[in-house]
């Protein structure tokens, strides 16, 4: 490998999951790894996310990343340690009626047809497997494969065996600018690499300007202990058109069983909001959709409600990859709503593009070259 210089080989902007994965992944490479950020590590939405690992199914891409991905947090799994709760309880995509039961059926076949187990439920099997839902739903896609984890643990997890193999974190130091080797501090130290990474997650174009990555902002409730009221991760099939939807706020209904019988409530989806502010509106309209489906949550207790702010792509893929007019710089950001679940395939994708060796998936479709071209074509 050529072209590594400087007081570290890579330097990652950003200490969220995705950047301690891209640290890891290269410091077990054998490179010299150093990590800025301005605040601690997770403190972005790593910190605030579900930690849904989730197979998806919106492109082909998509799904090969996600799925990817998945495997390779499976192969940790008995490594990862107690606190980042790594917990194998499946989703199960729920359906209302008719029209989303065709849903169901499609999302099963695409996925039988890629290898991915699934069992469809009828309405009785769906009650049965959640009798907290509300009946009778129509049925619903158990998934058995994805599972959950706490993402602010497992990036912490990543950085310590990154720091093990010789990593340093340089933290509470804000990147005035990144670029062509690099990289300026807020307190006026530079610090020079061979290869620089901005995985800065929804804040990305601040240092690369040009870069299409916005701020979507979230909501989230976690309540107090409940044991036993939920066993996997439900999802409304609505989430779909929630998650698509991208002129107007939206909510779906998901909810997730914590390893510590808590439950996570979400979700919602805002545009050109850029506070971090809690706000009643949209957060009363997310519990009132989990409350159509499980009626007795609006008996629990809330213990905290927060909101973060993905990374969004207009196409809905991250970017991971060279920038065409700076050859020491490489994107790693853009991963709207499943950067928990995509980090380790990403960090593999970043690995095989500065090292030079060959991924294990094709890399195209995440190439920030793509937001250039479009550029071009607008
Ligand atoms: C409410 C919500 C729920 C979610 N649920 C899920 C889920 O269930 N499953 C899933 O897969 N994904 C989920 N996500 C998405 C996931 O959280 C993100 O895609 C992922 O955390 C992005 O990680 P990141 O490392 O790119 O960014 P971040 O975690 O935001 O990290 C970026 C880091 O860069 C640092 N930084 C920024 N600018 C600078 C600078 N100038 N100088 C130095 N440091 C800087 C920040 O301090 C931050 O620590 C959710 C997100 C939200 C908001």
């Amino acid at each position: 490998m050529t072209g590594l210089t400087g007081t570290a080989d890579v330097l990652i902007a950003g200490a969220g999951i995705v950047g301690a994965a891209c640290a890891w992944e290269l410091a077990k490479a054998h490179l010299r790894v150093a990590v800025v950020d301005q605040s601690f590590p997770a403190s972005g939405a790593t910190g605030a996310a579900m930690g849904h690992i989730v197979v998806m199914d919106d492109s082909e891409a998509q799904f090969a990343l996600t799925r990817y991905s998945q495997t390779l947090w499976d192969e940790l799994r008995d490594d990862l340690p107690a606190n980042v709760e790594f917990d194998r309880c499946g989703t199960i995509w729920v359906a209302t009626d008719e029209a989303e039961l065709a849903e169901v059926r499609r999302k099963s076949a695409y996925y039988c047809e890629r290898a991915v187990p699934t069992e469809i439920l009828d309405s009785a099997a769906l009650q049965n497997a959640e009798p907290s839902l509300l009946a009778p739903l129509a049925g619903g896609l158990l998934v058995p494969g994805d599972s959950v984890v706490y993402p602010a643990a497992a990036a912490a997890y990543f950085l310590e065996r990154a720091a093990a193999l010789g990593a340093k974190l340089h933290l509470g130091k804000r990147i005035t600018k990144l670029g062509q080797g690099t990289t300026r501090l807020e307190d006026g130290t530079t610090l020079e690499a061979g290869k620089l990474i901005n995985a800065s997650g929804q804040l990305a174009a601040k240092l690369t300007p040009g870069i299409q990555v916005k701020p979507r902002k979230g909501h989230l409730v976690i309540t107090d202990r409940y044991p036993g009221t939920v066993h996997h991760q439900l999802v409304e099939l609505g989430y779909l058109k929630s998650a698509h939807s991208v002129a107007t706020d939206s909510v779906a209904f998901n909810v997730q069983p914590r390893k510590t019988s808590q439950l996570l409530i979400g979700s919602s989806r805002q545009y050109g909001v850029e506070h971090d502010k809690v706000e009643p509106v949209i957060l009363s309209r997310m519990l009132q959709r989990a409350f159509e489906y499980i009626p007795k949550l609006r008996a629990l207790s809330a213990i905290r409600v927060w909101t973060g702010f993905r990374p969004a792509t207009p196409d809905k893929l991250p970017l991971i990859g060279p920038c065409l007019e700076d050859p020491t710089l490489y994107l790693a950001t853009g991963h709207e709503g499943l950067g928990i679940t995509t980090s380790l395939a990403t960090a593999k994708l970043m690995a095989a593009q500065i090292l030079n060796s060959a991924p294990k998936i094709p890399m195209e479709p995440y190439l920030p070259s793509r937001q250039m071209v479009a550029d071009v074509h607008a």
